[in-house]
């Protein structure tokens, strides 16, 4: 079949006449509508009905304004608009058009004012079904803007939640440290007598536990808020530790705790006030979690590029499925609650949370009834990206 590569230009050499025309108008499959000036249906081709379902015969005659979707006249009388006032210059334009079935089809319509041209003698509109795709965007568009509803909702629970925690915790704090201080009071004035120093304690003691648990809280608030930063400073990590836990053998004066600290450890770029924490729990938690009378350990040790903290318990112990997730918040595991030892599941995601923030690991060691060994390995050079993070996180290295 001989192949003719027609010039536009030259009407005469189209390889097509009237016929085809009408042809190839009948059979698109856009809507094609030639209008008059004051928008009244001169021509529509068949696939009107299919589209908007109206035959041609409805649509001739009438005015197509009435078809638009109310929210989308002034847009669609622009486009006329600007058609009609620029002969030739194709104007275009998204609307909605109401299909005989009453729903509402999303067309993009393409209109050019062809008036002049005695052919036509009017202004010629494509209509293409973009239905589908403008319904997946605008239900994307929905999508996106519930999940941003959904994100505003979170963040303002969030704030309330910290708000709530700040407050409770001032308010917790203050009698908390007056109850201490009372039953301090009590036990120097009552010496010699053993039951009034034991309620005193266990006052104490207890005081104690709540105001931890409120100082966990706080600071957990804070983790989740990612407002936590760290303060480094080259560190004597030895020397922390042993202050430490002085600190926690004043408060409970049966329980042994030996340190077994490496000499000549390299200053730590650490911030010691959340080193002091890691050890605070870990240590704590050694106590909690082995039998009155049983030894605990702390060590260090170091490499060229890190150095380690082992803290070391014959207690308890914990299963091996168990090893990861009692770092998660609030999980505890299976020995723990079986022990009966009372425990909020805070302690350990805020030990993992410190030390992620000196670019460090922890983990655990541990055997079922022959107790565990909490490692936390720290970096001897400060991260490269913590160290561009700038001053807030990384204060200057002395
Ligand atoms: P808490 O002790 O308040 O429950 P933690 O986050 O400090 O919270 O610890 C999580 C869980 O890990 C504990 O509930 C306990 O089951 C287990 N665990 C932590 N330290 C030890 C330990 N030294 N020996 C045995 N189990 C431990």
């Amino acid at each position: 079949m001989e192949v003719v590569v027609p010039d536009p230009a030259n009407e005469s050499s189209l390889p097509w006449g009237e016929g085809m025309a009408r042809a190839l108008v009948a059979h698109a499959a856009d809507i094609i509508l030639v209008l008059t000036e004051d928008h009244f249906c001169r021509f529509a081709n068949p696939i009107v009905l299919d589209r908007l379902g109206y035959t041609p015969d409805q649509v001739l005659g009438q005015n197509v304004i009435p078809l638009h979707h109310p929210d989308d006249l002034p847009r669609a009388a622009a486009m006329l608009q600007a058609a009609a006032a620029h002969p030739g210059v194709p104007a275009q334009c998204e609307v909605r058009l109401k299909h005989r079935d009453g729903t509402w089809r999303w067309m993009s319509v393409i209109a050019v004012n062809r008036i002049g041209d005695p052919a036509i003698g009017g202004i010629v509109c494509t209509l293409h079904d973009i239905t589908e795709r403008m319904e997946a965007s605008l239900a994307a568009r929905e999508a996106l803007r519930a999940q941003e509803r959904a994100h505003q909702e979170q963040q303002r629970l969030a704030d309330a939640k910290s708000h709530f925690l700040r407050l409770l915790g001032h308010e917790f704090k203050t009698p908390l440290t007056a109850i201490a201080g009372n039953a301090e009071l009590i036990a120097i004035e009552a010496p010699g007598q053993e039951g009034v120093q034991e309620s005193a304690q266990v006052i104490r003691s207890e005081a104690r536990r709540l105001a931890r648990l409120i100082d966990d809280l706080l600071l957990l608030d804070r983790i989740e808020a990612t407002e936590l930063t760290i303060s480094r400073t080259l560190i004597d990590l030895n020397a922390v530790i042993a202050d430490t836990v002085g600190r926690l053998r004043a408060l409970d004066v049966t329980r042994d705790i030996h340190l077994s600290l490496a000499r000549q450890l390299p200053p730590v770029p650490a911030d010691p006030e959340r080193i002091e924490q890691v050890v605070t729990n870990l240590v704590g938690n050694a106590v909690r979690y082995s039998p009155e009378g049983e030894l605990v350990t702390v060590t260090t040790d170091f490499r060229p590029t890190d150095v380690e903290i082992r803290v070391i318990d014959r207690g308890i112990g914990i299963p091996a499925d168990d090893l990861e997730t009692i770092f998660h918040r609030y999980q505890r595991s299976r020995s723990g609650m079986a022990a009966g030892v009372s425990g909020t599941g805070l302690g350990l995601s805020i030990v993992r949370e410190i030390v992620k923030l000196h670019g460090g690991t922890v983990w655990a060691e541990s055997r079922e009834g022959a107790g565990s060994t909490f490692c936390v390995r720290l970096p001897l050079k400060v991260p490269a990206e913590d160290a561009a993070a700038g001053p807030d996180r990384v204060v200057q290295l002395k």
